[in-house]
């Protein structure tokens, strides 16, 4: 029985609870770094990412709980022997409103959206669907290390995952099947399921071998997104008796003049990230000809500016800001403004630096006319 799309709640099955260390190293390859991240992560990370998946079941061996535990967001549960009992324990982890399920390797963790799109558009009209390649080079048999042989190429496909189904469909199917399958795509034939061909995708490679962690980093890093966006403000002195500066007020024999409450380092911080986002200033942002913004609290910039940034998909992965005067004394509260900063940006705080330097009494800031501020920022779109 096929359902419309619009009833579809689809939840992943990841299963990775496999030993193989045919790729090298002590650990099993899931649980390996790639890219500064493990495997597994990279993997999930795909699903998770997705706003039609429901529900992520990863199957792991009970010893890799520990790796396991540190994704979040998914649902954890222990697989079998097999590759089949694994698969059997995801689907039966499932919560009763799924009505298909995506199953997919954990080392195939460059599988892109488009190729999972693929699988679930598909889904929209057929029990079963699934990603492969038409073979492209020429095929052999061989024996001895000679050719002994031809094989025809037309009609041959090199099977990828996800694997999609109408859950009460593979759950049968599973609970039908004896002996060991390749792939999901093998228990679905047995039971009788027309399976759908989906494009797939040459760079939706499973690690397998040494050779495929730098084909698969290489892909990861290619898609990653980092930028660095630098921020500079300065704000004059006048008759006051404090400042506020990244966010904390400050007793001091002057203020700083501005339209806002005129936090210089927040300035500096949020056109920094205005900067790596490459969206303008604070300035066309909030125009300072705008009366509304008189006085207003700078964190209202720099959150504005961080939602941006989330919004486009980058998160925060460094802040270092730089405030130059001679008065007041910064290095008091740094500490404070890092955790003030932290707070308003949700950044743990070992992300997030904040110091100062005088101008040795030269220029402007060494006669003590105002304070000025340098910012960097470092955003990171895996
Ligand atoms: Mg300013």
């Amino acid at each position: 029985m096929n359902v419309s799309p619009n009833s579809k709640r689809i939840g992943a099955v990841i299963v990775a609870a496999g030993r193989g260390t045919r790729a090298g190293g002590a650990l099993p390859k899931q649980w390996q770094f790639i890219a500064g991240k493990r495997i597994a992560a990279w993997t999930a990370e795909r699903f998770l990412a997705r706003s039609d998946i429901a529900q992520i079941v990863l199957v792991i061996h009970p010893e890799d709980q520990q790796f396991a535990n540190e994704i979040k967001g998914i649902q954890i549960t222990f697989g079998g022997a097999t590759r089949d009992a694994s698969v059997r324990a995801g689907l039966e982890a499932l919560g009763a409103d799924i009505t298909h399920v995506l199953i997919h390797d954990v080392a195939r963790c460059t599988v892109s959206d488009s190729v999972i799109d693929g699988v679930v558009t598909a889904l929209g009209t057929a029990d079963a669907a699934a990603p492969a390649l038409a073979v492209s080079d020429a095929l052999w048999h061989g024996t001895n290390g000679k050719v002994s042989g031809t094989q025809d190429r037309t009609g041959l496909f090199r099977a990828q995952t996800p694997q999609g189904f109408a859950l009460p469909a593979i759950r049968a199917a599973h609970r039908a099947f004896n002996g060991m399958a390749a792939d999901d795509v093998e228990v679905a034939r047995a039971a009788g399921l027309d399976v759908t061909i989906t494009q797939g995708d040459e760079s939706n490679l499973k690690i397998t071998t040494p050779d495929d962690f730098k084909r698969a980093q290489a892909i990861l890093e290619r898609s990653m997104d980092i930028r660095v966006g630098n921020g500079f403000d300065v704000h004059a002195f006048e008759d006051g008796d404090h400042v506020i500066l990244c966010g904390l007020s400050i007793p001091h024999s002057k203020a700083l003049k501005g339209h806002s409450d005129a936090d210089v380092g927040m300035h500096a911080i949020t056109d920094a990230l205005y900067g790596a986002l490459g969206d303008g200033d604070i300035g066309q942002h909030f125009p300072p000809s705008d009366p509304q913004w008189r006085g207003a609290a700078s964190e209202i910039f720099l959150r504005h500016a961080v939602d941006l940034a989330h919004a486009r998909g980058f998160s925060i992965s460094h802040i270092d800001c730089t405030l130059i005067c001679e008065q007041p004394k910064i290095g008091p509260h740094a500490d404070a403004m890092k955790t003030k900063l932290a707070a308003l940006m949700q950044l743990d705080r070992t992300r997030i630096s904040v110091k100062a330097t005088t101008s040795e009494r030269l220029g402007f800031t060494g006669r003590e006319e105002g304070i000025a501020a340098l910012a960097t920022a470092t955003l990171v779109k895996p």
